[in-house]
């Protein structure tokens, strides 16, 4: 194994517990998250009136209101990522253990700059950052992915994806035949993808795990277990 490829949002950060996208949605009286997400998470937006005009495009003019309720949520979620206890540590371990680290996110702009500042050292440490607001691509798409092994020159089989999400990090990632780590961080969000990969109507994880830090125990990060189970066996 040569890289580890973390996704952010729930695997490695926390947030507010609604996406922005959600919460836009809402606010335009019940558009399709997903839409607002094509709109707000898949270009570069500067300021909470890139923001508007972004979504104005798409969705028609905004009210006063609506506008005012843009640039209150832009600010909030500029300050909104908190690291998962441990996520800081782990991320820097596997470094250390001589891993190349990979970060693939969707996400909007206000937000990641939150981000940076929660987990600076694992920016930082990164080898590669694919973010759909600059590759205008979302996952479960293969494009970020393949992006993010290309930069780390790796392939898929020398690389482990770590995400929360089963449709989004873990299903497009055992498409390409990386090697995948699915972190229950929600499991009550899963509950369906949980069903059916223990039903086997959708291929498993290589490893599941309840919190970011268990990474560091699997074997797939450590050769020196792997070897210990050989011995035994
Ligand atoms: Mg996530």
């Amino acid at each position: 194994m040569k890289a580890a490829v973390f996704d952010i949002g729930a695997t490695l950060v926390t947030g507010p517990p609604v996406a922005p996208n959600k919460v836009i949605a809402e606010m335009l009286g019940g558009a399709e998250p997903s839409d607002v997400a094509a709109v707000i998470m898949t270009q570069p937006l500067f300021t909470p009136e890139d923001a508007a005009a972004a979504l104005e495009s798409r969705f028609g003019p905004l009210s006063k209101s609506t506008l005012r309720a843009v640039a209150e949520l832009w600010n909030s979620q500029a300050n909104a990522a908190q690291e998962i206890e441990g996520a800081v540590d782990t991320v820097l371990a596997l470094k250390k253990r001589g891993f190349k680290i990979g970060l693939v996110s969707d996400i909007w702009t206000p937000y990641y700059l939150s981000v940076r500042r929660a987990v600076s050292q694992i920016v930082e440490s990164s080898d590669a950052v694919v973010l759909s607001f600059e590759t205008g691509r979302r996952k479960p798409d293969l494009f970020n992915f393949n992006r993010v092994l290309e930069d780390l020159r790796v392939e898929p089989s020398e690389a482990v994806m770590i995400g929360d999400t089963y449709q989004h990090d873990i299903l497009p990632a055992i498409e390409l035949g990386m090697h995948t780590v699915w972190v229950l961080a929600r499991p009550e969000r899963e509950k369906e993808y949980i069903a059916r990969v223990l039903n086997a109507d959708l291929p498993a994880p290589n490893f599941t795990v309840s919190h970011i830090t268990q990474v560091l125990d699997l074997p797939l990060f450590c050769p020196e277990k792997v070897l210990g189970r050989e011995k035994l066996v």
